[in-house]
């Protein structure tokens, strides 16, 4: 009988480099082939090499080649296949069962296959034939393992190719017009993706951190917080692969099918994305700092997704030292940026901070945390953040001196960070538009027309700005990632215009405001809307609403109110308990030469200024079930009070512009857009409707 060749020891050998190769194509074509594929090899030859080493070391054992040769097959498949196992047993939640007779899961793993591989040792010791045969049955075992690796990648390449043909004709077909100014005046522009930077009100409500002093730093720069952004997509490829060709990627979630899980294609539409087409047209220099956990830690990587068990414990292999190294490089490089030829520069830098894992304390110091342990990694995101906030003021003063503060700076977050929709979406998002150019953006901008807004304020090219929405979608087997919901309502600050007409249908409907004693005064609102402004004389003239306040947790009141320079003391509004003045509201004149108003409610004072002959837009949103109440003049709010405990509303509906039967003062001037809500609005209405007063 012929000796077969042995080929399965070495095809298994370099057989976790071929399916690394494959699982991680995508990033692999990114950071660029050649550099993959000398690294690769690289492994290669070190793969091989150590089979050799192992099958001589078993045919010194042995004295027989092709029994050695199965052993060392047969090791190799073992020590690699310690990550599964290990996967294993946390899914079946075995390792209680393990911990308990305290034995580590290594050692197990150990002595399960020392023993098993003694066994076979045992039963094979005399069978020389059955060598040949298991020879050529693993052999050929090896031969449509790799197969089943070049297949897979020839399928990846030859979409990759239809891709890229797609992509290409749609570039060329937004073929963009010739520049009109010379390259040199253009603006460098630093688009800095700071990952999973949450917005300023998410930081307060989810995490009790008050960012207000880098917000006020970035604004004293000159910078343009977005206060109320939010990102178009949940997580960082598709945030980015939209951001940067300024569209959503409806079109290519509907090629792609919703129950597609492949991402390739939003890669290449990051590695070919138009804003850096179009800057490139008109003579720029892109740069890519890119998080290149690839190109500087590609064994590491490699060793880490192969062999799970070569865990960060071992120094050697620390993930979180690489992510510091990495990230402190990332983002010295954004400092060392300088004009070459006089060219303009496009950066873009993908920073992973404040991202997790956490290798940074506040100051910078080394810590190593992993992500997702609920209110612990809630800490340490907070203490990454505030050295993401130190580094970032470090990089923008450097840019500002560098550039005489003409570049165009955004400091954006990819997405938020956590799982609850509006967390996970409300992000940071900061210009600096040199040349005067902030009255270009708006507070609820997203990322989709951030590029949109950039060329438009600088090129002279005239693009369209998108409905800002919010497509939340995940990238796990059950939420695919082309699956959007559309949480826009959910995330959006309520910037939708059906949010606002549905805030007003809130409003109570068809309350009625009294004939007017004495005057043919017959203000009637129907929706809250008044037809018209109403004019009070100050003379024995008011308006009483049907309202019935006493059943109410609480209440938002809302009114546009122009005093009379001519009037003397008067009342504007007053829930008029008669006898018990503690649970009063009342909106009164105290002085009118200085325009001062008090504002009484469930016994608390304020006194604010309502000028005469001026519109002041006037708001009080009433909580009783926690005891506050928050003023709201023009829009800002004005204060926030504690309402004694026990506080209730009077059994007497709500009058406008005069005071109790007993004490008749009446108001003079003019009223306008009166709303009341049986409710206390919460911030994000009150928001709303501040916002849109006519
Ligand atoms: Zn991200």
């Amino acid at each position: 009988m012929k000796k077969p060749l042995i080929i399965h020891t070495f095809l298994f050998a370099i057989f976790p480099v071929m399916s690394f190769f494959v699982k991680n194509i995508v990033e692999i074509v990114t950071i660029g082939l050649s550099l993959a594929f000398f690294k690769l090899s690289v492994i290669i030859v070190i793969s091989i090499f150590f089979a050799l080493i192992l099958l001589l070391f078993f045919n010194l054992l042995f004295k027989n080649i092709h029994k050695s040769a199965i052993f060392t097959t047969i090791f190799i498949v073992m020590f690699f296949s310690y990550g599964h196992f290990n996967i294993i047993v946390k899914e079946l939640s075995l390792k209680n069962i393990f911990e308990s007779v305290s034995m580590k899961l290594p050692v197990f793993y150990f002595i399960f296959c020392l023993s098993l591989f003694t066994l076979l040792a045992y039963l094979l010791r005399q069978k020389k034939r059955i060598f040949f045969t298991l020879t050529r049955f693993l052999n050929i075992v090896s031969i449509i393992l790799l197969c089943f690796s070049l297949l897979n990648i020839a399928v990846f390449f030859i979409n990759k190719s239809k891709n890229d043909a797609i992509l290409s004709k749609e570039c060329s077909s937004q073929a963009s017009s010739m520049p009109t100014k010379p390259e040199e005046a253009f603006p460098d522009i630093y688009y800095i993706i700071l990952d999973a930077y949450s917005s300023e009100d998410t930081l307060k409500e989810y995490y009790n951190f008050n960012n207000h002093n880098f917000i006020n730093y970035l604004k004293e720069k000159g910078f343009y917080v977005a206060e109320e952004s939010t990102s178009n997509y949940a997580f960082t490829s598709l945030s980015l692969a939209s951001s940067l060709n300024m569209e959503y990627l409806d079109d290519l979630a509907r090629t792609m099918g919703e129950g597609s899980n492949d991402l390739s294609p939003v890669w290449s539409m990051i590695e070919k994305n138009k804003v850096a087409s179009f800057l490139k047209s008109r003579g720029y220099n892109i740069t890519n700092i890119r998080f290149s956990s690839w190109s500087d830690n590609f064994f590491l990587y490699f060793l880490k997704t192969v062999v799970p068990s070569a865990s960060s414990s071992s120094r050697w292999l620390n993930e979180f030292d690489a992510k510091r190294k990495q990230e402190l490089l990332q983002l010295d490089e954004l400092k060392q940026i300088h004009r070459i030829d006089n060219k303009p520069n496009f950066i873009f830098a993908h920073i992973l901070l404040p991202h997790g894992p956490y290798v940074f304390g506040p100051n910078g110091e080394a810590i190593e945390k992993d992500d997702g342990d609920g209110s612990n990694s809630d800490k340490y995101y907070i203490e990454q953040l505030i050295f993401t906030n130190k580094k970032a003021r470090e990089i923008i003063d450097t840019i500002f001196s560098n550039s005489k503060a003409s570049a165009v700076i955004i400091l954006q977050g990819d997405h938020g960070r956590g799982n609850n929709k509006a967390a996970r979406m409300r992000i940071l998002n900061a210009y600096y538009l040199p040349q005067q150019k902030n009255s270009m953006l708006y507070n609820s901008v997203t990322p989709v027309n951030t590029f949109r807004i950039i060329f438009n304020a600088y090129f002279g090219v005239s693009y369209g700005l998108l409905k800002d929405r919010n497509y939340f979608s995940w990238w796990t087997d059950s939420e695919k990632p082309y699956r959007f919901i559309d949480v826009s309502d959910e995330v959006g600050y309520g910037r939708g215009e059906e949010n606002i007409d549905k805030l007003y249908a809130d409003a109570i409907s068809n309350f009625y405001i009294d004939k007017v004693k004495d005057t043919a005064y017959n203000l009637k609102i129907v929706n809250g809307f008044s037809p018209a402004a109403v004019y009070f004389d100050g003379n024995s003239a008011y308006a009483k609403t049907s309202l019935e306040l006493s059943a109410l947790k609480g209440a938002t009141i809302m009114f546009s109110v122009k005093p009379d320079a001519k009037q003397n003391t008067s009342i504007v509004a007053i829930i008029d308990n008669g006898h018990s003045a503690e649970n009063d509201f009342v909106l009164q004149s105290v002085d009118v030469s200085k325009h001062e108003y008090t504002f009484h409610c469930f016994g608390v004072d304020s006194v604010f200024n309502l000028p005469a002959e001026t519109w002041t837009h006037f708001l009080v949103s009433i909580d009783l079930s926690k005891n506050t109440f928050d003023v709201y003049l023009n829009g800002k709010k004005y204060s926030s009070s504690q309402i004694p405990l026990d506080s209730h509303f009077g059994s007497v509906p709500l009058t406008f512009a005069k005071l109790s039967k007993s004490n008749e003062r009446y108001f003079r001037g003019t009223l306008d857009e009166v709303f009341i809500w049986p409710r206390a609005l919460s911030k994000k209405e009150i928001k709303i409707i501040t916002g849109n007063v006519k």
